[in-house]
């Protein structure tokens, strides 16, 4: 493939691009118009909801419109699809950046004019970061604008949506090149045993991203304020102070801006802790809801799973360093003189290197899934001890089937939830409930 094919390519993704961006108002005003909303429940209706977990359960999920049913599972396993085809074009970005050897004639011309060679690394670093950004610019806008969009799921206009986008993408770009580039550094010294340092590198790295989120980036894209309703906060601080969480208070921010999902979290390492929860939760759901959902998230602090989630990442990512550089030795061996990559060590190889390491997340996305998954089982069953709150929970959950398929196979769940099926977390709910029984 020659130079020009490449910037044809390119060429054609942005202009692919532009025209999903220029559909997309088109397709909400369809959708939205037919949104079908969950009814609200009364209290008559919870007083009247049997105690077999089963049967509760069953009447929660037939609060359900069948429409509303239909879009979400067709939202959800769309995205199992998208998952593929976001792996496939991720091979096949690299595929491009590798035979065209742009990054190669990139690489030549720099030495010309420098033999620094961190500084010849990082641009080789960014240049392939934008590259692929590029070519894979129609899959990015059609699944998180577009696709968001067509399923009446985000807010936020094309303007403010690509000024996140590239906010975020200067982000990655700078600190993606730094951490690259030390991988490389590490590649070229420790030519033996750099995938184990690879895995520590990024445990650190990840554990450094965690500590300063919440201070340094999350406000970039959010505005954070105090929560101001004290019949809210209160009791949310009394969990706190009950699990021992060094909170003091609780902050909201305004994710209705981009879309209408509910969510909060309880973020902080070493010490540190977080309290916050967006305004759509604070709009669209009950006092009971909020008690439930804020146990959850307390419950993830509470058991430590940051620490898990990098203790079990590090291991997968071990073995994933160890894949890498097996197989890129061996690629290197194969096609290393007609790609132009030097050694294991020039950075011209990273589309290779990429490339692999997405062929290993991609096959481990059931064990990742499967590990974040018990998490949240945890935190699930942590909330509702801490909040008491069984239909608080259910409810929520019941929400939640906006985006995630309410009801799957057991096989589906294993594969590709990241979370509890909402009907299983809205039987927890009722299985406690019933063990907690109080004639209504
Ligand atoms: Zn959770």
């Amino acid at each position: 493939m020659q130079k020009k094919t490449f910037w044809l390519i390119a060429l054609l993704m942005l202009a692919l691009a532009a025209i999903i961006v220029y559909m997309a108002p088109l397709s909400q005003n369809e959708i939205s118009r037919k949104v079908a909303e969950i009814a609200p429940a009364t209290d008559a209706w919870r007083a009247a909801l049997p105690r077999d977990p089963a049967a509760a359960t069953a009447a929660y999920m037939a609060r359900l419109p069948a429409a509303a049913t239909a879009r979400s599972d067709a939202y959800f396993e769309g995205g199992y699809w998208l998952q593929l085809i976001g792996f496939v074009v991720g091979i096949a970005a690299s595929w491009v950046l590798l035979s065209s050897r742009i990054l190669v004639a990139l690489r030549d011309k720099l030495e010309q004019h420098s033999q620094r060679r961190w500084l010849n690394n990082a641009i080789l670093i960014a240049a392939f970061t934008l590259l692929s950004s590029i070519l894979s610019a129609p899959l990015d806008v059609y699944q998180r604008y577009f696709r968001e969009h067509l399923y009446g799921l985000a807010n936020q206009s094309f303007g403010p949506w690509f000024s996140d986008f590239l906010l975020n993408f200067a982000l990655a770009m700078v600190v993606g090149t730094l951490f690259i580039s030390l991988i490389f550094v590490v590649m070229r010294r420790l030519v033996q045993t750099w995938w184990i340092w690879g895995a520590v590198l990024s445990v650190a790295f990840m554990a450094f991203m965690m500590l300063i989120g919440p201070t340094y980036i999350d406000p970039l894209f959010n505005t954070y304020t105090a929560l101001s309703d004290e019949k809210v906060k209160q009791p949310i601080l009394s969990m706190a102070r009950a699990n021992g969480v060094p909170a003091d208070n609780v902050y909201q921010f305004d994710a209705s801006k981009q879309s209408n999902r509910i969510s909060a979290n309880v973020s902080g390492i070493f010490g540190s802790a977080a309290v916050r929860l967006n305004d759509n939760l604070l709009k669209r759901t009950s006092q009971p809801e909020i008690e439930a959902v804020m146990g959850h998230e307390l419950g993830h602090y509470v058991l430590n799973h940051v620490y898990h989630f990098l203790l079990t990442f590090g291991v997968l990512l071990v073995v994933g360093f160890a894949f890498v550089k097996t197989s890129y030795a061996w690629a290197l061996r194969r096609w290393g003189q007609r790609w132009g990559i030097r050694d294991q060590a020039d950075p011209v190889g990273l589309p290779l290197l990429a490339a692999l390491f997405s062929v290993y997340l991609f096959v481990m996305t059931p064990v990742f899934n499967t590990t974040i998954r018990s998490s949240e089982v945890e935190a699930d069953a942590f909330g509702i001890n801490t909040s008491q709150q069984a239909d608080g929970m259910a409810e929520a959950h019941l929400k939640l089937t906006e985006y995630r398929k309410a009801n799957p196979s057991d096989i589906e769940e294993f594969f590709f939830y990241d979370h509890p099926a909402p009907k299983k977390r809205i039987y927890m709910a009722m299985r406690w409930k019933a063990e907690h029984w109080q004639a209504p």
